[in-house]
């Protein structure tokens, strides 16, 4: 069972962020200049989102969708990691767009990444999930 998030994490990081306004208001999403290779993180106490401002838009993207995925299941920071990154990739690919864009860049992860509008780490973990599922 994947967690439900308040939007669609098919949406670009714009608009994901206007609309948490209207549909989640005591949810605060904010940026920063996050320090180390931190991308985002969830406050727990606080429900609230910072997001490292000095990312591309995709990252933005795919870091807001992962830390709404803590938020979805009242995860402490990025505690219970592993499921946040496979919930997240199959938050953020499409099963179907995944199969054509693995087949037209022969499994190639930046390319398909490109594709996808995801990085590649997102391709990774669905990668991870599709093995671990056995397909
Ligand atoms: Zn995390």
């Amino acid at each position: 069972m994947v967690a439900v998030l308040p939007v669609s994490a098919h949406l670009n990081y714009g608009p994901m962020r206007m609309l948490l306004y209207e549909v989640a208001p005591g949810l605060t999403v904010g940026s920063a200049i996050l320090a180390g290779d931190l991308h985002g993180v969830y406050d727990l106490l606080h429900d609230t989102i910072v997001i490292d401002r000095t990312m591309t838009y995709t990252r933005k993207r795919c870091t807001l969708v992962h830390e709404l995925v803590h938020h979805a299941y009242g995860d402490r920071g990025h505690q219970r990691e592993h499921r946040c990154r496979i919930v997240t990739a199959r938050l953020l690919i499409d099963e179907q767009e995944y199969a054509s864009a693995e087949t037209m860049y022969e499994g190639d992860p930046w390319l398909m990444a490109d594709e996808l509008n995801v990085t590649v780490q997102i391709v990774l973990d669905y990668r991870e999930w599709l093995n671990e599922r056995g397909r």
